[in-house]
């Protein structure tokens, strides 16, 4: 290993879902919440880019009237993981974005060790890399059932990638790619690089503004993202 520590982020950055993610939520608010909400549970004003699933939850409960409480978020996000996995089992609507399984080989081959930096719930995040055949590439991660705020989860992630590595969490180069300004303000906020990428949430343009230290369209051109990071 070359101690350095990658953290990938997961929607909009590996993948795509097609909007099942917040499908799927919707359906497990209807079911929490009982016949009285069925009509009105649209998680539309809930910001679901660079967010994290337990965040999203808690806004979702405030936006329909409902208590938050660690209870009810942990109940509406059982219910998220059973019908997202029997969604996925029926038809997986995940497709891998260009370049990026080529560019976790490349970096692989380059010791690099990588984990999962995202707003996921652990076990929804390990679904849906082995959903696009990525899954055997990740060592670790940090999640969104770890910590709600984004700038912890990546601490937390890299602190695992370092503990399997051997070496002093502070003292290892990280690296965290991500597709939207929540995943460059958490990197800086745990002091590490950041790749960002175009094919998510976010424009080109709203990226460069947030002066991440390297910026593609997409990952399309695998080699120009190795001499970037390399
Ligand atoms: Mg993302």
């Amino acid at each position: 290993m070359n101690g350095a520590i990658i953290l990938w982020d997961i929607d909009g950055t590996i993948l795509r879902g097609g909007g099942i993610g917040q499908r799927t939520l919707e359906k497990a608010f209807r079911e929490a919440l009982g016949d009285g909400h069925a009509a009105r549970v649209d998680l539309g004003p809930v910001p679901f880019h660079g967010n994290t699933d337990p965040a999203i939850i808690a806004a979702g409960l405030e936006l329909f009237g409902a208590p938050v409480s660690e209870a009810m978020v942990a109940a509406i996000a059982e219910r998220y993981l059973a019908i997202l996995g029997a969604e996925v089992a029926r038809e997986n609507p995940f497709v891998r974005l260009p370049g990026v399984l080529e560019l976790a080989e490349r970096l692989a081959a380059l010791d690099f060790h990588q984990g999962l930096g995202t707003g996921n719930l652990e076990a929804a995040a390990w679904l849906k890399v082995e959903a696009v055949g990525m899954r055997q590439r990740f060592a670790f991660g940090g999640f969104g059932s770890d910590a709600a705020d984004r700038a912890e989860l990546l601490r937390i992630g890299r602190d695992r990638g370092a503990r399997q590595l051997g070496l002093v969490p502070e003292r290892c180069r990280v690296v965290v790619i991500g597709d939207t300004l929540k995943d460059i303000a958490a990197a800086r906020a745990i002091g590490a690089e950041v790749v960002a990428v175009a094919t998510g949430g976010e424009s080109h343009a709203a990226l460069a503004d947030a002066r991440p230290d390297h910026l593609f369209e997409s990952f399309e051109d695998v080699e120009e993202v190795i001499a970037a990071i390399t």
